[in-house]
Protein backbone atom coordinates (compact mmCIF):
# COMPACT_ATOMS: atom_id res chain seq x y z
CA UNK A 1 0.00 0.00 0.00
CA UNK A 2 1.97 3.03 -1.20
CA UNK A 3 0.70 6.50 -1.26
CA UNK A 4 0.79 8.14 -4.95
CA UNK A 5 1.89 12.00 -4.89
CA UNK A 6 -0.89 14.28 -4.62
CA UNK A 7 1.07 17.06 -7.04
CA UNK A 8 -1.61 17.06 -10.49
CA UNK A 9 -0.18 14.32 -13.08
CA UNK A 10 2.38 12.97 -10.69
CA UNK A 11 2.62 9.11 -10.10
CA UNK A 12 5.54 9.20 -7.97
CA UNK A 13 4.91 7.55 -4.35
CA UNK A 14 4.07 10.37 -2.21
CA UNK A 15 6.05 10.07 1.32
CA UNK A 16 6.49 13.54 2.37
CA UNK A 17 3.80 15.35 4.21
CA UNK A 18 2.77 18.82 3.33
CA UNK A 19 -0.02 20.88 5.18
CA UNK A 20 -2.97 21.65 3.39
CA UNK A 21 -4.46 24.35 5.46
CA UNK A 22 -2.49 27.78 7.39
CA UNK A 23 -4.23 26.31 10.52
CA UNK A 24 -3.29 24.35 13.44
CA UNK A 25 -5.26 21.50 12.01
CA UNK A 26 -2.64 18.40 11.20
CA UNK A 27 -4.36 17.84 7.67
CA UNK A 28 -1.86 17.47 4.97
CA UNK A 29 -1.62 15.76 1.66
CA UNK A 30 1.49 13.38 0.69
CA UNK A 31 3.93 14.25 -2.06
CA UNK A 32 7.03 12.71 -3.79
CA UNK A 33 10.48 14.37 -2.85
CA UNK A 34 10.80 16.65 -5.76
CA UNK A 35 7.10 17.82 -5.36
CA UNK A 36 7.83 18.47 -1.61
CA UNK A 37 10.42 20.61 -2.68
CA UNK A 38 8.44 22.56 -5.26
CA UNK A 39 6.17 22.94 -2.36
CA UNK A 40 8.72 24.48 0.28
CA UNK A 41 10.22 26.71 -2.13
CA UNK A 42 6.86 28.51 -3.55
CA UNK A 43 5.17 28.70 -0.68
CA UNK A 44 6.06 31.26 2.19
CA UNK A 45 3.98 29.97 5.14
CA UNK A 46 3.81 32.49 7.01
CA UNK A 47 3.06 35.20 4.28
CA UNK A 48 -0.38 36.44 5.37
CA UNK A 49 -0.39 36.10 8.92
CA UNK A 50 -0.85 37.72 11.63
CA UNK A 51 1.55 37.95 14.64
CA UNK A 52 -0.63 36.22 17.06
CA UNK A 53 -1.13 33.40 13.99
CA UNK A 54 2.57 32.72 13.48
CA UNK A 55 2.93 32.38 16.93
CA UNK A 56 0.23 29.62 17.67
CA UNK A 57 1.66 28.18 14.59
CA UNK A 58 5.05 27.94 16.58
CA UNK A 59 3.73 27.29 19.66
CA UNK A 60 1.78 24.13 17.89
CA UNK A 61 4.90 23.16 15.95
CA UNK A 62 6.96 23.55 18.98
CA UNK A 63 4.62 21.27 21.04
CA UNK A 64 3.99 18.41 18.39
CA UNK A 65 7.44 17.38 17.87
CA UNK A 66 9.01 15.85 20.52
CA UNK A 67 12.34 16.23 21.65
CA UNK A 68 13.42 13.43 19.38
CA UNK A 69 12.35 15.29 15.69
CA UNK A 70 13.53 18.35 17.03
CA UNK A 71 14.24 21.04 14.28
CA UNK A 72 18.05 19.46 14.51
CA UNK A 73 16.64 16.37 12.61
CA UNK A 74 18.02 16.90 8.98
CA UNK A 75 14.82 15.33 7.24
CA UNK A 76 12.00 17.59 9.37
CA UNK A 77 9.60 19.23 7.29
CA UNK A 78 9.34 22.31 9.19
CA UNK A 79 12.61 23.01 9.40
CA UNK A 80 12.81 22.75 5.55
CA UNK A 81 9.95 24.52 6.03
CA UNK A 82 10.75 26.91 8.76
CA UNK A 83 14.53 28.24 6.73
CA UNK A 84 12.19 28.62 3.93
CA UNK A 85 10.32 31.43 5.11
CA UNK A 86 13.03 33.07 7.30
CA UNK A 87 15.17 33.15 3.67
CA UNK A 88 11.95 34.92 2.47
CA UNK A 89 11.62 37.58 5.06
CA UNK A 90 14.74 37.07 6.82
CA UNK A 91 16.01 40.24 7.45
CA UNK A 92 12.61 42.24 7.94
CA UNK A 93 12.07 39.87 10.60
CA UNK A 94 14.99 39.62 12.42
CA UNK A 95 14.73 43.69 12.53
CA UNK A 96 11.58 43.57 14.31
CA UNK A 97 12.18 41.03 16.72
CA UNK A 98 15.17 43.60 17.92
CA UNK A 99 12.90 45.85 18.53
CA UNK A 100 10.20 43.54 19.38
CA UNK A 101 12.59 42.57 22.49
CA UNK A 102 14.04 46.39 22.80
CA UNK A 103 17.37 45.36 22.45
CA UNK A 104 20.21 47.11 19.86
CA UNK A 105 20.80 44.95 16.58
CA UNK A 106 23.93 43.05 16.85
CA UNK A 107 23.79 42.73 20.59
CA UNK A 108 25.53 38.99 22.04
CA UNK A 109 23.00 36.81 22.21
CA UNK A 110 23.96 35.69 25.52
CA UNK A 111 22.36 39.79 26.26
CA UNK A 112 19.37 38.56 24.30
CA UNK A 113 18.91 35.84 26.43
CA UNK A 114 19.01 37.53 29.86
CA UNK A 115 16.73 40.63 28.16
CA UNK A 116 14.47 37.69 27.16
CA UNK A 117 13.96 36.38 30.80
CA UNK A 118 13.83 40.14 32.17
CA UNK A 119 10.65 40.49 30.09
CA UNK A 120 9.12 37.26 30.69
CA UNK A 121 9.39 37.81 34.06
CA UNK A 122 7.85 41.01 34.05
CA UNK A 123 5.26 40.13 31.17
CA UNK A 124 4.23 37.08 33.16
CA UNK A 125 0.46 36.70 33.99
CA UNK A 126 1.61 35.51 36.96
CA UNK A 127 3.11 38.87 37.76
CA UNK A 128 0.10 40.68 36.01
CA UNK A 129 -3.16 38.79 37.66
CA UNK A 130 -3.65 37.51 34.42
CA UNK A 131 -4.12 41.19 32.81
CA UNK A 132 -4.57 40.57 28.82
CA UNK A 133 -2.62 42.62 27.48
CA UNK A 134 0.59 41.48 29.05
CA UNK A 135 -0.53 38.05 27.96
CA UNK A 136 -0.46 39.39 24.35
CA UNK A 137 2.90 41.21 24.90
CA UNK A 138 4.41 38.10 26.35
CA UNK A 139 3.34 36.45 23.21
CA UNK A 140 5.35 38.92 20.70
CA UNK A 141 8.31 39.02 23.00
CA UNK A 142 8.12 34.95 23.11
CA UNK A 143 7.55 35.47 19.21
CA UNK A 144 10.81 37.64 18.29
CA UNK A 145 12.93 35.56 20.53
CA UNK A 146 12.45 32.06 18.98
CA UNK A 147 12.88 33.87 15.36
CA UNK A 148 15.79 35.04 16.77
CA UNK A 149 17.02 31.85 18.36
CA UNK A 150 16.25 30.24 15.23
CA UNK A 151 18.52 32.99 12.77
CA UNK A 152 20.46 34.92 14.80
CA UNK A 153 22.03 32.72 17.19
CA UNK A 154 23.72 30.71 14.78
CA UNK A 155 25.14 33.48 13.03
CA UNK A 156 26.91 35.04 15.58
CA UNK A 157 27.85 31.51 17.46
CA UNK A 158 29.83 30.39 15.00
ZN1 LIG B 1 5.23 14.27 -7.28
Amino acid sequence: MKNICDWNNCFEIGEYKAPIEKDNSKNYRLLCLNHVKEFNKNWNYFSGMNDEQIYNFLKSDMTWHKPTQSFSSSDNFFKVLWNNALKDEFDHKDVKAFSILGVSVGLKWEKIQNKFKTLVKKFHPDMNSGNKKYEEKLKLITLAYTQLKNTYREKIDC
